[in-house]
Parts: structure tokens; sequence; C-alpha cells
């Protein structure tokens, strides 16, 4: 029997991966919802998972088939909204949580959106442009049954990015007969992209960081900060903290970590990598190559992990020096990571408010599309920082008020939109 109720018999309940993280985050927010409580089933199952095969021409001859997913966990409060990931160890309860965090996340941010996430089991660097670009159309075409801007809009995460994203946009609008600009956020430019989206998620991570500072009498000038991941998420995040007086003391991706405790320049670092194809972050010069295991000890004030899931945990949680942890990565912390965290005074800024600025300025583009009416980057940038610095005090006074920790705080006052527009829709037939 599993310890969690009503599990789809599809999953494998020794195996649900960090669905079990979502699940338990689900619990812990029940006993504050009162008679909304009801609707907990909503939460636990996702409304819809379209698993598709992708067949596609190896540039060999050789004929591949790929897993891909679509889940849509919730459309109660609109059309569902997440990115798509390719990775080698995407999997069902994996995308399922992923589109979960993004229920909860557009709604802890009010985005009129539901919550989806998408992705293919491929490693992508063992392809080639051209392989990329037929496994991206195949899949396109495979969840076109489900996807539109008025169903549900996939965006760039975890390998993927603007390029696939026009890839995206042009094989639905193939399939539909029309340009749909609107079906894909994190487009180019040049195909109806917002200004500042590239650097949305990594500026959100700073936003949400300056205002926890601010209430808790820290300085953002001179502090050392930690980062895991250095793509679109740590980069941007690193370049924006930098840019506002943080020093960036250790870096840490999928080749190993470095460490300067006088700081690295994001800036530069990524010239480097720019100009030194094949290179990685342990060529940098003028920095200590560190373990992966000393990366968690390193002395900061912040340490954001902007890589994949379940990175901090209980073996590791206890080193953490940092007094601020911010979540860039969804589900980058376990529930027994975060009790240990928070008992030791630890303030973590969760990832669903934490990495919300990517799919602020993701409904941003959407409206841009729908509208054709295309904002300013000051612009954009202005109505990011209002949009995170207030969605940033409900939780943290609610957190206050109720003594809870943010990510419960959170959890609260996302679904409740969410299960009161359940409820007011209510059962059809
Ligand atoms: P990305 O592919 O651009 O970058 C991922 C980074 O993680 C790379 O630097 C990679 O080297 C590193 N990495 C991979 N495996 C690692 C490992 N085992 N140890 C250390 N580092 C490793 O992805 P991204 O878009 O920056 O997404 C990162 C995280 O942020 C994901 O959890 C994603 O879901 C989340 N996120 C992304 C966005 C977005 O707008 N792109 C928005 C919200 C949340």
């Amino acid at each position: 029997m599993s310890a969690h109720p009503n599990l789809p018999s599809y999953l494998n309940p020794a195996d649900l991966g960090p669905w079990a993280t979502f699940l338990e985050q689900v619990d812990r927010v029940l006993p504050h919802l009162g008679r909304l409580s009801v609707w907990a089933d909503t939460l636990r199952r996702p409304k819809r998972a379209l698993i598709v095969d992708v067949p596609i021409h190896m540039d060999d001859g050789t004929v591949r088939h790929f897993e891909g997913y679509r889940v849509q966990h919730n459309v109660s409060r609109g059309p569902g909204k997440g990115g798509v990931r390719y990775h080698p160890g995407v999997t069902l309860s994996e995308v399922m949580a992923l589109a979960g965090w993004m229920t909860v996340k557009n709604a802890a941010l009010n985005l009129p959106y539901g919550g989806a996430k998408g992705g293919i089991r491929v490693d992508p660097k063992q392809l080639s442009m051209s392989e990329l670009e037929r496994i991206t159309r195949r899949y396109t075409s495979e969840i076109g049954i489900i996807i539109g801007p008025e169903r549900d809009i996939p965006a760039p995460d975890v390998n993927t990015n603007e390029r696939i994203m026009a890839w995206m946009m042009d094989t639905y609008s193939m399939n539909v007969g029309s340009t749909s600009t609107g079906v894909v956020t994190g487009k180019p430019l040049s195909l109806g992209g917002s200004l500042g989206r590239r650097d949305a998620t990594g500026r959100g991570c700073f936003v949400v960081t300056r205002e926890a500072m601010q209430r808790m009498g820290m300085e953002m000038k001179g502090a050392r900060v930690a980062i895991q991941g250095f793509g679109n998420v740590g980069n941007a995040a690193a370049r924006v903290f930098h840019d506002n007086g943080a020093r960036i003391v250790a870096i840490q991706d999928a080749a190993g970590s470095i460490y300067r405790p006088d700081g690295i320049d994001p800036q530069a670092l990524t010239a480097f990598l720019a100009r030194r194809p094949g290179a990685t972050l342990l060529d940098y010069p003028g920095v200590e190559r560190i373990s992966n295991d000393q990366f968690w000890e390193v002395d900061c004030e912040v340490m954001l992990p902007a890589a994949l899931e379940n990175q901090i945990t209980a073996e590791n949680a206890g080193r953490i020096r940092a007094k601020l942890v911010v979540e860039g990565a969804n589900g980058p912390t376990t529930p027994q990571a975060e009790d240990i965290l928070l008992a030791r005074g630890t303030i973590i800024l969760p990832d669903v408010l934490a990495n919300a600025g990517g799919v602020t300025v993701s409904y941003f583009e959407w409206v841009q599309n729908a509208s054709s009416f295309f904002w300013t980057e000051a612009d954009i940038n202005a109505r990011l920082d209002r949009a995170l610095s207030e969605a940033f005090r409900a939780i943290w006074d609610l957190a206050q008020e109720r003594k809870l920790p943010l990510r419960t705080a959170a959890f609260v006052i996302a679904c409740t939109r969410v299960l009161e527009a359940r409820e007011l829709r209510g059962l059809y037939p």
C-alpha cells in the first residue's frame, strides 16, 4: 500500500520521483485550506496526462523512438502553462510534479493560467541540429491535439530555448493553417517574443531575494551568492545579482564547481565560454576548483540552486551556511532537507515564488501576442518587479501572521485560488 492516498494506478508507488515531493507539499497545505480541503484530490491527480511516441529519422538513416509527455495538471483558472524539458531522466512522474508546481506558481502570482509541463526523454547533446529540429517538430505535432493559445501554452525549460520555441510555433502554425504566435512563449524577438523574457527568471530570483533581505536586515551590496546551474536561470541570476552589488563566490554546473571568495564576474565567464566552444567552467582562469560536495559548504549569504530537482537533500542540508536558500530550480529541496533548513532558521524562498519571473514575462509575451502591441523592456522589467514584489509581500505577511514556512504560505494562497475556482465551476455534468 502506498503512503499516499488515491494514487493513480499508472504510477509506481515505489518510484514516484519529484511527484512524491509535490504530494508531501500538498499534504502540508491541506490543514490550512479549511472547507476547500475536500477538493484535495484535484491537486493529487493531474487533469490530463498525454504520453506520446516520438519516432524520428536519425542522420545515419536509422529510425529511433523517443518518449514524450505533456501533462495538464489543472486548468480551473485558465489554459495550461508550463515549459518543455529535454533530458534523458524525464519521466511521467517528474513531468506531473513540474506541472503541479506550475499550477501553484501561476496561482501564487495570480496569472490567469492553470499548470502544465512537457518533456522528451532524450539527451539533446547527442543529437545533431537537424535531429533536434525533427524531434521537436514531431513532438509538437503529437501534443498538438491538446495545446493551443487558449488551451495550453508551452515555453522553454531545461535544454530547450528560443530556437526550439520557434520550431514549435512553426509546426503548430503549419498544422492549424495560420500563424499562431501565442501558442508558445520564450520565442525569438523577431517571432513575437518579448523583451526581457530571456533574463526574466533570473531577474525574478533577484527581486524576491532583495525583498527578503530588506525584511531580514541584510545588505545586498557585498552579499555572497553561490549558484548551482549556469544555464538560462543561473546565468541571468548571476548577472543581475552581480550588477546589483552582490558577489558570486561559487558556481556549479554539470561539469563541476568553481570558487572565488572575492567574486566571479558572470559576464566575463559567459564571454569566456562563448569564445571557447567545448570549454567548461573548470577551464576558467583565476578560480579555484572545488568538489561538488564542497560547493554546498561554501560560506555565503545566499544559496541559489538553479539546475534540477532534489539537489538539497537530508545529506547536504545541514552543511549549508547560507541564511537564504532561493529556489531558482523547480523542486531542488526535498521535504526532509526543508525540515532541516527550517530547524536551523534558514529562510527558503520557494520555487513557486522565486522562479516565477519566467512565467510572469511569458504571460506578458502572450498578452502582447494577443493584442499585437509590444511593450518596452523598461516597462516589462518594472511590471515584473511589481508583480513579484506584491506576490512576495502577500506570502511573507501570511507566513508571519500564521507562523508558516514560506512554501506553505505560498501554497495556501495559490491552492485557495485554484480550489475556489474548482468549486465555483462545479462538476460537469
Ligand atoms: P538550462 O538547461 O538552461 O540550464 C541547466 C543548468 O544546470 C546547466 O548549467 C547545467 O550544466 C546544470 N546542470 C545540469 N545537471 C547538473 C548537475 N547534475 N549538477 C549541477 N548542475 C547541473 O535550464 P534552465 O532553464 O536554466 O532551468 C534550470 C532550472 O530552473 C530547472 O529546474 C527549471 O525547471 C527551472 N526553471 C526554468 C525557467 C526558465 O525560464 N528557463 C523558469 C522557471 C524555472
